[in-house]
């Protein structure tokens, strides 16, 4: 639920709640005080006038019993000179707190409650002439209803009935009480029922994430909150932020160890690769020094091998750098039309010879057509070339002559295909996938102690997608390797350049 429904919620519960519970609470108190008073019998219909309207109550009652009066009187005249029959009105009366009172002249004839006699009987409204004159509700000085039957004696005196109840007991003074002690208890209930309810829809989220976030300033980023992450509204968002930064969080610190875990690596592996021509170079120049070298055939050969093994170095040095380059994403590309037969032609013939001097058989077919033209990078597009080949040299396995390396092109329409299989090593299925990955290297490669760094192919894969092909490899576990690689044919496009100079800045 969003805060402003809440916000709502709140504000219209803390005015409604307490009128609605403040409309019963005077229902039921009412009900009780009627009850309590007995100011009607059970079985009469329960009217809430009796508390709110006290006159119109008081009237109802008593002209029953003024119309019944009335009709004794004409039945039997000196009827409310009977002590019995007054007293038997006094009983129906019922009231706890209402008395009859009968005047005679100016005296008292008969009261059934003589507490409140002298207090009274001084403020009586004097008798009317009309006979069996009935009057209205009178509210005394004193808090009290009185209502009046006048009448004449057998004997000619002036007679007056009185009904008399004291207001101030009948139901609102006690009324009052109860009212405002039901408003406070009211008025508590919900300020703390709308308390807990935002304790626990607001407060109790801000704690939990508040806990979460010490647990994230902890470094853990395990710590799942314990709650619904499909809550809806402002706290739900929170939950889910929280969420999405605690996985981000977790996944940067896992690819910081993993990076770490690499580059420890990777500085292993470059001083095994730096030390295996160093190791030679030391060895060739110390035979020089010393003489070991006698003859001139000898001594040119151990400069050539010195030569060849400070080129290594420096092919590794290239690729190191090659891969920070790439690392930031800063390989500077010198797009160019390029004629497919042509350019791989002189390829082959380079790779040849180098195979050739390590008794290793190369094949090469060209299925594409003479004309086909593709854009590319020469000089990484042989880094590409050359990065594969020599893979299949380090993981041949063969020194026995029976190494075969097979370069195919292939025409698929608008791209052509590269493939470059050899009948080394091979790649198990597990390790095909992660190949590309920087510093792979597969348990096969690792045992080997053929070097590498593991960064060959990931920089290989990189310089194809950057030219907006793919590639991927195909291999059996002793039988041999095949890469694959997709390069999009050249369409002559009038609107394309001819040439076309991408640095990629990050
Ligand atoms: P490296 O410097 O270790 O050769 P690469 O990125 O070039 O790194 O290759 C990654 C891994 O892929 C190698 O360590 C090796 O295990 C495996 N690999 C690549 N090419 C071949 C191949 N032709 N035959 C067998 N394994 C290969």
């Amino acid at each position: 639920m969003r805060f402003r429904t809440r916000l709502m919620i709140t504000s219209v519960t803390i005015v409604i709640l307490p009128l609605v519970m403040t409309l019963i609470a005077f229902l039921l108190i009412g009900r009780v005080l009627v009850f309590g008073n007995r100011a009607f019998t059970l079985g009469q219909t329960f009217d809430y006038k009796m508390v709110a309207d006290m006159g119109s109550t008081f009237q109802t009652m008593t002209d029953e019993i003024f119309e019944r009066v009335m009709d004794d009187m004409e039945e039997t005249p000196d009827i409310l000179e009977h002590r019995d029959y007054l007293d038997s009105i006094s009983e129906e009366i019922n009231f706890k707190t209402s008395f009859i009172l009968v005047r005679k002249d100016n005296e008292i004839f008969y009261v059934s409650d003589e507490e409140y006699e002298d207090e009274i009987f001084d403020i009586l409204p004097p008798y009317e002439d009309a006979e069996n004159a009935i009057s209205n509700i009178y509210y005394t000085s004193t808090g009290q209803l009185l209502r009046q039957l006048d009448f004449k004696f057998q004997d000619g005196s002036n007679g007056s009935l009185f009904i008399i109840t004291s207001v101030k007991t009948f139901v609102s003074s006690k009324m009052w009480i109860y009212m405002i002690i039901a408003m406070i208890i009211i008025l508590l209930l919900t300020s703390i029922m709308m308390t807990n309810w935002i304790k626990k829809t607001i407060m109790k989220p801000v704690d939990d994430l508040n806990i979460a976030m010490q647990h994230i300033k902890e470094g853990n980023f395990d710590y799942v909150l314990p709650i619904d992450l499909d809550e809806k509204g402002e706290i739900g968002e929170l939950y889910r932020s929280y969420d999405d930064m605690r996985l981000r969080l977790k996944e940067s610190a896992e690819e910081k160890i993993e990076r770490e875990h690499q580059n420890k690596e990777l500085i292993s592996n470059i001083s095994h690769d730096l030390k295996t021509p160093i190791t030679a170079i030391k060895g060739y120049s110390q035979g020089l020094i010393e003489g070991i070298a006698d003859s001139p055939e000898k001594r040119e050969k151990y400069i050539r091998t010195i030569f060849n093994k400070a080129n290594d170095m420096d092919n590794l040095i290239n690729e190191l750098t090659l891969y920070s380059s790439i690392d930031n994403n800063r390989i500077p590309y010198n797009f160019q039309k390029i004629n497919v037969a042509t350019y791989f032609g002189d390829c082959i013939e380079e790779i040849g010879m180098d195979l050739d001097s390590k008794n290793i058989k190369l094949n090469y077919s060209n299925l594409t057509t003479p004309d086909t033209i593709i854009v590319a990078d020469a000089e990484q597009l042989k880094r590409v070339i050359n990065n594969i080949v020599s893979n299949s040299v380090k993981y041949l396995g063969r020194e026995d002559g029976t190494g075969v390396i097979d370069i195919r092109l292939l025409d698929e329409l608008d791209s052509i295909r590269v493939e470059i299989e050899d009948n080394g090593i091979g790649i198990a299925q597990k390790d095909i996938q992660n190949i590309f990955d920087r510093f792979y290297r597969t348990d096969l490669s690792r045992n080997t102690k053929k070097g590498g760094s593991g960064i060959g192919l990931s920089i290989v894969k990189k310089i194809i997608e950057d030219h907006g092909g793919y590639i991927w490899a195909t291999s059996h576990e002793g039988e041999g390797t095949c890469m694959h690689f997709v390069l999009r044919k050249y369409a002559d496009d009038p609107e394309k350049p001819e040439t076309d100079t991408v640095a990629q800045e990050a």
